[in-house]
């Protein structure tokens, strides 16, 4: 490397790549460095791989740390090929490249294109840190794919402290392979700032966009109502892709029953899908992807503080980003308000998937809200019907395993719905015939409440036929039956006590004491109860029927033919019955109803009041 190239007029640092060796050192002139070593009578800085010298500690204004980017000017070349270095403050100096790339900043090379044994310059985001008992990691992207640097200063010493998430860098070094993946080793990874870190974060954002964006796709049945719903479901799919490629964890709260199941299932698969197609990372369907059934039909503040807790705890142990959090077949109420509102305190983005009646507010406080009742639809769109559409949209290779999944989360729902016949139909040229499709979403409501807190993945998997199994022939039956010998057991407990009133306005209601005519803590629970006894009387009679479950402190509600709205009804009974500390709602004709133990006379009374005023022979929705 003798040909210089030529001077320009100001200040200059010198940048050599590893092809420089000491003949392209001079004297007098200003290097770009980085801090190797320290010793008692100075640190060692190193110009590249091959050539370093010492800044003696006389010449240090101020302690320098191991991996520390260092400007410094060669003061003397001595004999056996050290150098003698001072460090050197500039500003306003122009830079140039010594070595394969004479004179003009080397390449950067996009992440997406980088190949073993490759000595690359790299431009890219932090998305995550993580100290190891070796080097420092950092996952980096530059929009056209993600790729893990090293930065080794000292077994189990933070490389680079003042590098962190989330910001820009260029990094030199090799491109190795490390248990089968690439990994860029660091030679030196340099901070961005102003106009240079927003170009690479504007690159990215760019390059995150047009890869997010979901594939065009019509809904797997006709439907003006799913169609009207498709913007929305883009929108989700969008935010969950894009936070995929970031390396964002996803959290995944559906409710604990058939149709909840299948929409956390659905999404789950092309999530996972996306982990192995887009970003090539298996195994983080182990520690990037979390779902979770929950008890009640709403975000519990117990939940959400569960969740959030071991999210902060991943950011803390593994560097992971703040994940986001998808509510399935649930949260669209206002008792999951408090719960956004927590997470919105760490900046967390909330997408819902819902078909209860949802409450105004919650539309603002997520990033998302796609509910039928916002489009002019109704509860018999179950949320697992708009899951595999949105699964689709987050993954379309996962369609051919779902294709009979919308049915069964119908099934589990007593969809009513137009597009349900449509959806069986699909099923069946699956080969799953609708008695068997009944079966299953039995099997998943009995195997759901078994499961508590747990997302028992494969066992629901194999219930639901979506991965490659031989359980699912046999387990279906047996825990169908295992289900409807509990009902039965039930309604063998229950029937002697179920009061039937006929109502003024032609309604029959029925009631049940849940709490001491039913037996506790087993399938199936009060609400499951409770809908058996009701089915059973709405055949017993032509008319309306309404059937109030209750035990000490909630009672649950099925109307057929009698237009109420429980949602409402709660409101009344708030504002009507003082210190009943009354709560709750759900669809229009199920749902339930909480209240102190010491006023359950009152709401009962006044809650039967206010069916007997309902209009009978109509239902609103
Ligand atoms: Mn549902």
């Amino acid at each position: 490397m003798t040909d210089k190239i030529e001077e320009p007029e100001g200040p200059v640092l010198y940048h050599l790549d590893e092809t420089c060796d000491l003949d392209d050192v001079e004297v007098g002139h200003a290097y770009s460095g980085y801090v190797n070593g320290v010793a008692d009578y100075g640190v060692f800085v190193s110009l590249n791989d091959s050539i370093s010298g010492l800044v003696h500690e006389s010449n240090l204004a101020s302690p320098l740390e191991v991996g520390e980017d260092v400007k410094v000017r060669v003061e003397e070349i001595r004999d056996d090929g050290n150098l003698s270095l001072t460090p050197v403050h500039m500003h306003d100096y122009d830079e140039v490249y010594i070595g394969e790339h004479d004179g003009e900043e080397p390449t950067r090379t996009p992440v997406g294109e980088v190949i073993e044994g490759d000595e690359v310059i790299v431009e890219a985001e932090i998305l995550s840190v993580r100290q190891t008992a070796g080097p420092t990691l950092f996952t980096l992207a530059d929009g056209t794919g993600n790729i893990e640097c090293a930065a080794f200063v000292g077994a189990g010493e933070r490389a680079y402290p003042e590098a962190e998430e989330g910001d820009a860098v260029r990094v030199r070094g090799e491109v190795e392979t490390r248990e089968g993946d690439l990994q860029l080793e660091a030679d030196t990874l340099e901070l961005l700032e102003d106009e240079d870190a927003q170009e690479v974060r504007d690159r990215l954002s760019d390059a995150l966009d047009e890869r997010a964006e979901p594939p065009e796709l019509e809904p797997l049945v006709d439907s003006d109502r799913l169609r009207a719903l498709y913007p929305r479901l883009r929108r989700v799919a969008r935010g969950i892709r894009r936070a995929v490629m970031k390396d964002r964890p996803v959290v995944v709260r559906h409710h604990a029953d058939a149709d909840g199941m299948a929409s956390g299932v659905a999404v789950e698969r092309a999530v996972f899908s996306l982990f192995e197609e887009i970003v090539d990372d298996p195994e983080a369907r182990y520690h990037r992807f979390n779902r979770m059934p929950s008890r009640a039909p709403f975000y519990e503040m117990e939940d959400v503080t569960r969740d959030l807790n071991y999210a902060l705890k991943d950011v803390e142990r593994h560097g992971h980003p703040k994940p986001v959090v998808l509510m399935l077949d649930n949260g669209s109420t206002e008792d999951d308000a408090d719960a956004y509102r927590t997470l919105d305190a760490y900046n967390i983005p909330v997408y819902v998937v819902d078909h209860h009646s949802p409450d105004d507010e919650i539309e603002s406080l997520v990033q998302e809200h796609v509910n039928p009742y916002l489009e002019g639809g109704d509860y018999s769109l179950t949320s697992g019907m708009l899951c595999v559409e949105l699964a689709r949209l987050i993954e379309p290779s996962v369609e051919d395993d779902l294709l009979h999944v919308p049915a069964v989360a119908g099934k589990g729902d007593h969809s009513e719905a137009s597009e349900m016949e449509a959806y069986v139909e699909l099923a069946r040229e699956q080969g799953y015939d609708e008695e068997h499709i009944d079966d299953v979403a039995d099997a998943l409501d009995y195997e759901s409440y078994q499961l508590k807190y747990d997302d028992g993945r494969h066992i629901i998997n194999h219930i639901l036929d979506v991965e490659e199994n031989d359980a699912h022939e046999e387990l279906v039956p047996h825990l169908k039956s295992l289900a409807e010998e509990a009902f039965e057991r039930q309604m063998d407990a229950a029937r002697a006590h179920v009061d039937e009133v006929d109502l003024p306005n032609g309604a029959t209601l029925c009631t049940l004491d849940v709490e001491n005519y039913t037996h506790k803590f087993t399938f199936p629970g009060p609400g499951k109860t409770t809908g058996r006894v009701h089915d059973g009387k709405v055949e017993d009679h032509d008319g309306g029927v309404v059937t109030v479950g209750y035990g000490p402190d909630f009672c649950v509600i099925r109307a057929e033919g009698v237009g109420i709205n429980i949602p409402d009804i709660v409101e009344e009974l708030q504002e009507e019955i003082e210190g009943a500390g009354v709560d709750g709602g759900g669809h229009l004709v199920v749902g339930s109803i909480k209240f102190v133990q010491g006023r359950r006379d009152d709401v009962l009374e006044t809650l039967y009041s206010k069916i007997a005023e309902a209009p009978v022979g109509t239902e609103q929705g």
